[in-house]
């Protein structure tokens, strides 16, 4: 089977100024290993400044235009000229609070791709969706919205349950596998087994130290995206580790 490196994704959101973000690179420095891919996406201002080492950074939002009156918004190109080599698309946080729709997601994930830019794309339902037995149904939509007429391309999923996004509340390690295989197979049918099997699909939503390891073990978990506990360089670190 084909073999893919974990990606760890730390999602700051609203914290850290540029400051922090470069004592968070110093104080990991080294220390990650180099079998697993790290990205980290900071907030705007941060991610001008920020001098990696051994990390990819990337943006935690885009416009889908090229540039023009947006007041408040970023470009793909201006987050490639701050040093972005990736983009998280599609966030529980963009859709609720910021109204995003699927169809702004597809826009967005089309402009990325041109510009290349990697999307990291967020997907996941709601604890309401799961109780009446519509997650396969909201996954599909949301999937279908965001990547039909899109020719296959380098992407990454991210599985993110909206109930367990900053809940405490991670899924279990097979609930999560079972929706993964299914994002897999649904890659497949759209795009073909060959990019199916290659893409990253990374598991979100209150990932911890301790619940990293039986995550990493199931076989379509290729990583994590992390919120909260990514804002620790000690316990990011010990998440990483978990996926070795
Ligand atoms: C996230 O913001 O994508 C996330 C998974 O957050 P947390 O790890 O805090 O649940």
């Amino acid at each position: 089977m084909l073999k893919r490196t974990p990606i760890i994704v730390a999602n700051w959101k609203m914290h850290k100024t540029g400051a922090e973000a470069q004592e968070f690179l110093t104080q990991i420095q080294g220390k990650i290993p180099s079998s697993v891919k790290v990205f980290i996406a900071p907030p705007f201002t941060a991610l001008s400044v920020m001098k990696p080492q051994g990390v990819v950074l990337g943006g935690q939002n885009m416009h889908e235009a090229d540039e023009g009156a947006f007041t408040g918004e970023i470009s793909a190109r201006m987050l490639k000229a701050a040093g972005a080599q990736f983009v998280l698309l599609g966030h529980s946080e963009r859709r609720r609070l910021f109204h995003e729709t699927d169809h702004l997601i597809h826009q967005k994930l089309q402009k990325a791709i041109s510009s290349q830019l990697l999307p990291v794309l967020c997907i996941g339902e709601t604890l309401e969706e799961r109780q009446a037995k519509k997650t396969v149904d909201v996954l599909s939509n949301q999937l279908k919205s965001a990547l039909s007429g899109i020719s296959p391309a380098e992407i990454v999923l991210a599985y993110e349950p909206v109930w367990a996004i900053g809940t405490g509340q991670t899924a279990t390690p097979q609930i999560a596998q079972e929706v993964h295989q299914f994002c897999r197979s649904f890659l497949k049918k759209l795009w073909g087994e060959e990019i199916a099997a290659k893409t990253s699909i990374l598991y979100g939503g209150s990932v911890t130290p301790e619940t990293a390891p039986a995550l990493a073990k199931q076989p379509d978990i290729d990583g994590a995206l992390v919120g909260g506990a990514s804002l620790d360089a000690a316990k990011f670190i010990q998440i990483i580790q978990g996926f070795i």
